[in-house]
């Protein structure tokens, strides 16, 4: 086992670190105010190949991994926890493409996602309860060489900003009567819906995808009809999970950085309050849930490269970072006592933001059935 990153690993997180100083951090107020993702900013990210991490060279990308895609994601959200939060969602859609179409399909869709000419979403939740996916009721009916798709889907990133959508919806009875679709924004009936005002993830847009007799072409069907399902739970477990456990595993790097640092600045009885051992205690605990969740987090992705399935790691690493992200920025803003709750210092956001990562990418609870599956199985 090696726990040492490589010379290309270090360079891509120094090339990464580098441009989200340089280009987002300027722009995190804008967004915090607005609640909008800076569109224009996609273009730069597919020049230097963050769009295309997982995407495959042969198809517009840099293929360089899953373990790789989770330092990209870390250190964007170190910076800005919103704008990973869009471009792992992003990445979903490439990988639910990469994984499941066909050549066609691949040959079309996938170069400009990976450029940054197109936005991508993955589309599962709906208004009738995210965690009960096989309870989704948007409908897929097929008419001649189209199907012709009637529903909602709810809590949909990049919505208002994408244009190619994966899209689950229901073309049978139950779990196996569901079937993927990629749709484009411009296809007649496809619409968008309302825009969710969050308290966190602020400049990653959050909001609805309406299909009122949208009319998707025949070759649109991703995979075989039934394998919707299937394409769903793939794409949350390999892509969704990680994803939102590596934004949180940004928040966390972001929360030991301004904890460490206004706790040597605050003087106190004529020293640094870094010189009280109850504050220590804190400080200790947040790098005990940063180094944690760095090690779940880069399991999953060394996991994932080496194409080992990862259902219960993938859930754990998504829990307890979210979590540990939540609980850290809560002691990071008792270590700046009441200038905590100041708009001025970051710990307020930090702490938002990693409220909104608990339920997106499936809630705590439903990751924690996952583990105990795990669990009830090591032992007979
Ligand atoms: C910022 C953000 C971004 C998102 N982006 C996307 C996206 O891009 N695409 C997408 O499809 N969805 C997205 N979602 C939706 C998200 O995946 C769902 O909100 C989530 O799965 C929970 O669904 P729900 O909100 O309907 O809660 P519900 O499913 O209604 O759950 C309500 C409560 O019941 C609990 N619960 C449910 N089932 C069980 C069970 N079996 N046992 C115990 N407790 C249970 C839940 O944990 C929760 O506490 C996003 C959500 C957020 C917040």
């Amino acid at each position: 086992m090696d726990f040492k990153l490589s010379e290309r690993e270090e360079l891509l997180r120094k090339t990464v670190r580098e441009f989200a100083e340089r280009e987002i951090a300027p722009r995190m107020e804008a967004m915090e105010e607005t609640g909008e993702f800076p569109v224009d900013l996609l273009k730069k990210m597919g020049e230097i190949g963050i769009l295309g991490v997982i995407t495959p060279p042969e198809y517009g990308g840099v293929g360089l991994g899953n373990l790789a895609r989770i330092i990209i994601l870390e250190e964007l959200g170190r910076v800005c926890p919103a704008i990973p939060m869009a471009l792992q969602v992003h990445h979903m859609a490439t990988h639910a493409l990469s994984a499941f179409a066909n050549e066609e399909q691949k040959r079309k869709y996938l170069p400009p996602l990976a450029k940054g000419e197109t936005m991508g979403v993955v589309a599962v939740t709906e208004p009738s309860g995210g965690s009960d996916v096989a309870g989704m009721k948007t409908s897929a009916r097929l008419e001649g060489d189209r199907y012709i798709l009637n529903g909602r889907k709810c809590f949909i990133t990049n919505a208002h900003a994408s244009d190619i959508w994966v899209v689950i919806a229901r073309t049978g009875e139950g779990g196996k009567g569901l079937s993927a679709f990629i749709v484009e924004r411009g296809f007649p009936g496809a619409k968008l819906g309302r825009k969710e005002n969050k308290v966190g993830l602020r400049g990653a847009i959050t909001g609805e995808l309406v299909f009122q007799n949208c009319e998707v072409p025949k070759a649109n069907l991703l995979g075989h009809e039934g394998d919707g399902m299937n394409i769903a739970i793939r794409n949350i477990v390999e892509t969704g999970r990680p994803g939102m456990a590596s934004v949180a595993l940004g928040i966390l790097n972001a929360v030991l950085e301004q904890a460490v640092k206004f706790a040597n600045e605050r003087i106190l009885y004529g020293k640094p309050i870094s010189s009280l051992q109850m504050i220590q205690s804190h400080l200790a605990d947040i790098y005990a849930d940063l180094e944690i969740s760095r090690l779940l987090v880069y399991r999953v992705g060394w996991m994932r490269d080496q194409n080992i399935r990862c259902d219960a790691e993938s859930a754990l690493a998504k829990q307890f970072s979210c979590e540990a992200a939540a609980r850290s920025a809560r002691k990071a803003i008792e270590i700046h006592g009441s200038y905590g709750i100041l708009r001025e210092y970051p710990v307020q956001r930090l702490l938002r933001d990693a409220l909104v990562t608990i339920p997106a990418g499936g809630t705590a609870e439903v990751a924690r059935l996952v583990m105990a599956r795990q669990a009830l199985s090591l032992v007979k």
